[in-house]
């Protein structure tokens, strides 16, 4: 596994967003954002809830009408009621310099805002509305995050870029010309912000797009070019499977260059899936990669012809289950459990040394293999099972490993994590 310090991260400058810091030397952070109405502030404090369960760190709302921003501090109360205090982004667009001006609350009761370079207001308007937006950041005291978007870019740059272009000796193609133009419609965002007022410590930056080679060659540039924290997503990623590989595939090469202080996985729920897949997708990206760490790793082999049952499989699934389900108190309970490797696997071929490898792991029978199952336990033979139980003697096994390991004043554990 890839250990932290071995990925030198890019050098950014630390903004805190209420109170979570993003970039300098923080971890990187995971965020989200509702699909809830925001005037509903009771749905939509619901969801930041269940989000914050999952393990976001930062929650994105969107505040596009008045009633939405007169939802906001409700929305915060209900938080607070439940002791809740995860950071809150608003996402302003279009009437964002009128809703932070007129809606004051609002914008105190947020802890960031993100405005869109491309969608503040058009023509002259627009200077004048962008100085709206980041004199409330500066009146509050809140920093902003300068979100472009290849979907809503500063046409006005786009074409200035596209004529400079067409006049070179040596012209780019045109995809390389709009991820400058978002590039640059960032980075001039962002000195224009400091320039009205802003703290250079208050600014955090994206430049979205919804392919990934787009994506690793903006997030380059930027990194180059700029120190303020990095906001990393894949825009309109897509649903499931699809929209999970797009953006691992795209962020994990930026993160592994030690580029991006924050994330997001933009999924497209499935009719009844939950909101929280996009939070887990994140955990997942980070835990996989090293970077951090989130629920203890279940390392399950593939399978094949020599495992014709299903019970590695169902053991696999019942673990991960019963993990997810326990982690909220084991957090407390058991500090530093997030680390822990387990391995389930399928036969004797890989079974034992892959086993011997994680902190804990069992070696399931495969196919026309003696009916037992050796657990291994700090690299070491431990236990036999045999029978029909041995799904729920493990995980008896596993849940004593961890209280004896992780528990409160386990030796153990101080031992191995210090
Ligand atoms: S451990 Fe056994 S069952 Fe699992 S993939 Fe390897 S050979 Fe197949």
């Amino acid at each position: 596994m890839v250990a932290l310090q071995q990925i030198l991260r890019h050098k950014t400058r630390a903004v805190s967003v209420g109170g979570v810091l993003v970039g300098g030397d923080a971890p990187v952070i995971v965020q989200s954002m509702t699909n809830t109405d925001t005037e509903d502030a009771a749905a939509t404090a619901n969801q930041i809830k269940e989000l914050y369960h999952a393990g976001s760190e930062i929650v994105r709302i969107t505040v596009n009408t008045e009633a939405a921003a007169r939802a906001v501090p409700d929305i915060k109360n209900l938080l607070l009621k439940d002791n809740i205090r995860v950071p809150l982004a608003g996402c302003f667009h279009y009437n964002g310099h009128m809703l932070l001006t007129e809606y004051p609350e609002c914008a105190e009761a947020l802890d960031k805002y993100r405005i869109n370079p491309g969608n503040v207001g058009f023509g002259k308007k627009r200077d004048n509305q962008f100085a709206m937006m980041i004199e409330a950041a500066i009146r509050h005291n809140r920093p902003v995050r300068i979100g472009v978007n290849w979907g809503s870019l500063d046409q006005k740059m786009l074409a200035a870029l596209m004529d400079e272009n067409g006049k070179s000796a040596d012209p780019k193609s045109a995809s390389e010309v709009m991820r400058e133009a978002l590039v640059r419609s960032a980075l001039d965002s962002a000195k224009e912000a400091e320039e009205i007022g802003l703290g250079g410590d208050k600014i955090i930056l994206s430049a979205k797009v919804s392919r990934v080679q787009d994506l690793i060659a903006v997030y380059r540039e930027l990194a180059q070019r700029s120190d303020y924290p990095l906001h990393l997503g894949l825009t309109e990623a897509g649903m499931g499977r699809k929209g999970i590989a797009a953006s691992a595939a795209a962020l994990s090469v930026l993160l592994q260059e030690g580029i991006g202080d924050t994330i997001r996985v933009s999924l497209t729920p499935r009719p009844g899936e939950s909101r929280t897949e996009e939070v887990l997708a994140c955990q997942d990206i980070l835990q996989s990669m090293g970077l951090r760490f989130f629920a203890p790793q279940i390392s399950a082999c593939p399978g094949c012809g020599r495992t014709t049952s299903t019970v590695f499989q169902e053991l696999a699934q019942e673990i991960e289950n019963f993990i997810r389900a326990e982690m909220p108190q084991w957090k407390s309970a058991y500090p530093g459990v997030e680390s822990l490797n387990i391995a389930v696997m399928g036969c004797i071929v890989n079974g034992p040394g892959e086993s011997k490898h994680a902190d804990i792991g069992i070696s399931l029978p495969g196919t026309g293999e003696a009916p037992v199952a050796p657990v291994f336990i700090d690299g070491k033979k431990a236990h036999t099972l045999r029978g029909k139980n041995i799904a729920q003697d493990f995980q008896k096994i596993l849940l004593d490993y961890i209280a004896a390991r992780f528990g409160n004043a386990a030796p153990h554990s101080a031992a191995r994590h210090g």
